[in-house]
């Protein structure tokens, strides 16, 4: 080979790893039905959250974000495809809201994933803690762009040995990790059944930092997922009995600690500077687990709902240095974080399909506001109510788990959710142009969206 292509070889190599080096590592911790008002930077006046609650300071905190759908499955495919769930056909139906376990569907492998597109430019991926978008061999995460995966295939309380355990011992405060026959996975192997769930939090976490430490030296991508405080609740020995509010804040106390170890990791290594860190919930709190459950703070209703309970979460983005630490009212959505993600990983968005994300950037870097201008609400396969600025219609009501079926609302009801968050007063005769607008926009999307095959 002549000196001059040797040479040139060299610099575009050096180009490349220049270039690799500048993109930043991309982590997202998804607590499990963590509610609006569950944290100390949201509100909560007992739990004790100061890692998050440092974040949130070093951070960019929002108040309406709304997780991908209001249910952990259909929540999961959306983050995971920037793509509503309808899409994919993971958005279940009105019996079956979400995986349960052989069930022989799971996401479909021609969808694009965080980990897929990252991993196509030379990301490290990993995928800790709860899946849930399928627990077949076919459809485990290693099958849709991360090199390893350490966790469960679906919720805790799946694979009871006596179905009393589902609804009583859930609300217990001594629950026995023995009553839930649930797999604990590494790769494509089950390693422990039933998996003992008081540890699992720092075990996921010592995952985290061993998974961190072997890919210091290029970018990675960490899908975090925690598996609580989704009933049922457990805590490890150090912070069991320690919060003042009860099992579920002894768990959430635990989430946070585990915040701050990859944190203080990351400003250990000096890469907090070059990680952009996302901390959320996959949809609102388990309201019907009583004392077990969460708050959802002054939001109504909680998860299985189209309430703002059921999707507003908490959300908080971190990258210091890139980041201006303050507090954002725009919306932006579960499913946003895969155009940012793909974005900042140098990844083409894909333009062959619809993509319902946006790019957070000009929000995140003080470029510009934010790009979502309208927010839709499934409760699974059916779209249910549609926000465009602070104006929500409701076309169908129903609260989450309820029994009752869902009321039909010809003219939609119409809330302020700026003005009354709680969703208290139906603003509807007083402002019939905004009702035209919002009613036009859902009659739009039903028109045009295309649903995929019904996976479950
Ligand atoms: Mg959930």
């Amino acid at each position: 080979m002549n000196k001059k292509l040797t040479a040139l070889i060299l610099f575009f190599c050096a180009a490349l790893i220049a270039h690799a080096a500048t993109r930043p590592n991309v982590i997202i911790i998804l607590a499990d039905d963590l509610g609006y008002g569950d944290l100390g930077c949201y509100g909560h006046p007992t739990i004790r959250t100061p890692n998050i609650d440092r974040m949130a300071a070093e951070g960019l905190r929002f108040t309406d974000y709304y997780s991908g759908q209001c249910y952990c499955t259909p929540s999961r495919a959306a983050l995971m495809t920037g793509r509503l769930a309808i899409r994919s056909g993971m958005a279940g139906h009105d019996t079956r809201h979400v995986l349960y376990p052989n069930n022989p569907g799971g996401l479909p492998h021609d969808e694009v994933t965080i980990a897929s597109a990252l991993k196509a430019q030379g990301y490290a991926t990993c995928a800790l803690g709860k899946w849930h978008l399928g627990d077949l061999q076919d459809y485990l995460p290693t099958k849709y762009g991360f090199d390893y995966f350490y966790g469960l295939p679906y919720s805790n309380d799946s694979d009871w040995t006596d179905p009393k355990y589902r609804n009583a011992d859930t609300l217990s405060l001594t629950p026995d990790f023995h009553h839930f026959n649930v797999p604990l996975y590494r790769g494509t192997n089950i390693i422990e059944r039933p998996v003992d769930q008081h540890t699992l939090t720092k075990r996921y976490t010592e995952e985290a930092l061993g998974f961190l430490e072997k890919n210091k030296k290029h970018p990675f991508f960490l899908y975090f997922a925690h598996t609580f405080p989704h009933v049922p609740l457990f805590a490890s020995e150090r912070f069991r009995g320690t919060s003042r509010r009860g099992l579920y804040g002894d768990a959430v106390e635990e989430l946070d600690w585990s915040v701050g170890e990859v944190l203080n990791w990351l400003r250990k290594e000096h890469l907090d500077n070059n990680t952009f860190v996302v901390f959320t919930s996959d949809n609102g709190p388990w309201l019907q687990k009583k004392w077990n459950g969460g708050s959802a703070g002054l939001l109504r209703d909680g998860k299985g709902g189209t309430w703002e309970g059921g999707t507003r979460v908490p959300a908080i983005a971190w990258l210091p240095g890139k980041i201006k630490p303050g507090l954002t009212h725009e919306l932006a959505s579960a499913m946003d974080l895969f155009n940012t993600s793909l974005i900042l990983g140098g990844a083409d968005v894909p333009k062959d399909r619809p993509i319902d994300g946006v790019d957070l950037s000009p929000l995140l870097f003080g470029k510009g506001k934010g790009n979502r201008e309208v927010q839709y609400f499934y409760q699974t396969d059916e779209l249910f109510a549609v926000r465009k600025g602070s104006f929500k219609a409701h076309f169908w009501t129903h609260e989450g788990y309820s029994k009752v079926k869902p009321e039909q609302h010809n003219p939609p009801l119409l809330f302020d959710v700026s003005e009354d968050p709680s969703e208290h007063f139906d603003i509807a005769a007083q402002h019939p142009e905004v009702v035209a607008e919002l009613t036009s926009i859902y009659e739009r999307h039903r028109a045009t969206v295309t649903a995929g095959k019904a996976q479950y």
